[in-house]
């Protein structure tokens, strides 16, 4: 299918690996760009388009930077994680960030822009803003919770402008991790099964999903995961698209499952409920009209994936 339909899935970016060990190089140059990221938020400018920064406005530093690629005009762009800074509303530093907020954030030291969680504005961002802000996103979350050595427990040093982590007592090198999460769509007949976490705003249901296991290929967790949380057992299993979900480190693997059996018994410990919903019920839980669903996240891959099954559209 189109990969440019799913946010955050745009491949557009020229992640230039090749430059990466050239990082300070490219950071000196005229044309350089940084994209600012205050704790998983990004910066968008009024018109909602991400704001690239010019680099010169900051000092190098590379413990704090990425470099993300080249633009399609050539230019360097870099990320920049700026956590330090201080709001200048004293309320949002406070509060813990929720995956759910739409909330903007302003800094004194960037006029004019608002960061958002970078969920609450993926799908108004083009493919290859959200790449940038995604990638920027899953980089910082990686070196924040990754600055030690898992072979011998030594603090590591940043190198590959960001990509690698190196351990200066056993030399290890460490490279960002991506979880891969089987998400999928399964139905009987005109029927789709979607459960909730009890996490989950009210009302919402959306497709089940579960990490994928050590040795365990794509189609055994879908089946694996399906039994698991809903006790229902399915036959064939296709993949259909992905969707990085840097939140912190998932990829998830969107596909559509055949049910061998109707009968649900949920683990509750994995999810609160889960339920078949008719064709036209989702249809109109997708649009905010069913009286006990609401919508699963507007452009996560579940959302896409549910709109394919209703307009039976699988190209
Ligand atoms: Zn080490």
């Amino acid at each position: 299918m189109k990969q440019e339909l799913v946010p955050l899935a745009g491949g557009e970016l020229n992640r230039a690996a090749h430059l990466r060990g050239k990082a300070s190089v490219m950071r000196g140059q005229m044309d350089a760009l940084v994209l600012p990221v205050w704790r998983g938020h990004v910066p968008t400018d009024a018109e909602g388009a991400l704001a690239l920064i010019a680099a010169e406005r900051f000092e190098a530093a590379q413990a704090y930077e990425v470099f993300l690629g080249l633009l399609p005009g050539g230019q360097p762009v870099f990320a920049r994680d700026v956590s330090v800074f201080a709001p200048l509303v004293a309320d949002e530093e406070a509060a813990p960030p929720s995956p759910w907020s739409t909330a903007g954030v302003a800094f004194q030291e960037f006029e004019g822009l608002i960061f958002r969680d970078l969920r609450a504005v993926m799908t108004t961002l083009t493919p290859l803003e959200a790449e940038m802000a995604g990638t920027a996103r899953g980089l910082f979350e990686w070196h924040r919770s990754h600055g030690f050595c898992a072979a011998c427990g030594v603090k590591t040093e940043m190198s590959q402008a960001g990509w690698q982590r190196e351990c200066p007592a056993c030399s290890a090198s460490h490279f960002p991790r991506t979880d891969p999460v089987v998400i999928m769509l399964v139905t009987h007949g005109n029927s789709v099964l979607l459960g909730r976490n009890e996490n989950w705003p009210e009302r919402m249901y959306s497709l089940l999903a579960g990490f994928v296991e050590p040795g365990e290929p794509i189609e055994a967790a879908v089946r694996r995961e399906v039994y698991e949380e809903a006790g229902v057992r399915v036959g064939k299993v296709s993949y259909v698209t992905s969707q990085p979900w840097p939140f912190p480190a998932s990829l998830m693997l969107g596909c559509r499952a055949e049910a061998l059996s109707t009968e649900i018994i949920i683990d509750p410990v994995e999810i609160e409920d889960a339920r078949w919903v008719r064709r036209e019920e989702l249809a109109r839980a997708m649009v905010g009209l069913h009286e006990d669903i609401a919508p699963a996240r507007k452009g996560a891959i579940a959302q896409v994936l549910m709109a394919k099954w209703l307009a039976d559209d699988w190209e």
